[in-house]
């Protein structure tokens, strides 16, 4: 059983706090980054890889399903792709085998997105759980904590891992505080950090 968090939408104004919280968890994540957010901040992404989170694909511009064609989505991919393989250059860490890739609003039934997938040869990354920290306004940092504790005790009963999907960012580059503090709320609860469920054992991958 594991807990992992991802966050996507970034970098933006609220990740290098968010690096914060989580250093001083030791909780590693995955960052599902735009690219267009990635091209302006790549020393957030260096220092994220650096400190050992993993970064993923989310697209360039974050654009809708059946609004790209094929080749514009491909290309999106791929231009992200070059943009982390130079932030993991700059880390002086070696690219990941297989970049993560996690679609905007995620891989629906018969997503027209797929083929491009498949012709990629990317795997996708879902969640367990999508928080509506996303909303304007968010949800309190004290009810997003408190639905993450929810979803990692229903899946302690299953015996399910957890992949929580939360939000450092937008496409419109917008600060996420209430997600900061949510996650700091989760790792420092003392319950999750001592019992069976040690969220610190959250990985990157
Ligand atoms: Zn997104």
């Amino acid at each position: 059983m594991s807990t992992r968090l991802s966050f996507d939408d970034g970098p933006g104004p609220s990740t290098p706090e968010l690096l914060n919280v989580l250093r001083a968890a030791s909780c590693q994540a995955t960052f599902f980054v735009l690219g267009h957010n990635l091209a302006q901040a790549m020393d957030v992404a260096t220092q994220a890889i650096r400190e050992g989170h993993v970064l993923g694909n989310h697209t360039y511009s974050h654009a809708r399903s059946g609004t790209l064609s094929d080749a514009a989505l491909s290309d999106e991919i791929e231009r992200t792709d070059a943009l982390l393989r130079e932030a993991y250059r700059l880390a002086d860490v070696p690219v990941p085998a297989s970049i993560p890739l996690r679609l905007p609003y995620g891989l629906e039934p018969q997503d027209v997105r797929s083929d491009v997938l498949a012709r990629l040869k990317r795997s996708h990354t879902g969640w367990t759980a999508i928080l509506d920290d996303w909303c304007r306004p968010p949800p309190s940092p004290h009810a997003l904590a408190q639905s993450m504790r929810q979803h990692i005790a229903d899946g302690t009963s299953r015996g399910q891992d957890v992949l929580f999907c939360l939000h450092d960012s937008s496409r419109f580059a917008e600060a996420r505080p209430a997600t900061v503090e949510a996650v700091r709320l989760l790792l420092s609860d003392p319950g999750w950090q001592t019992g069976p469920l040690a969220i610190r054992r959250c990985t990157g991958q």
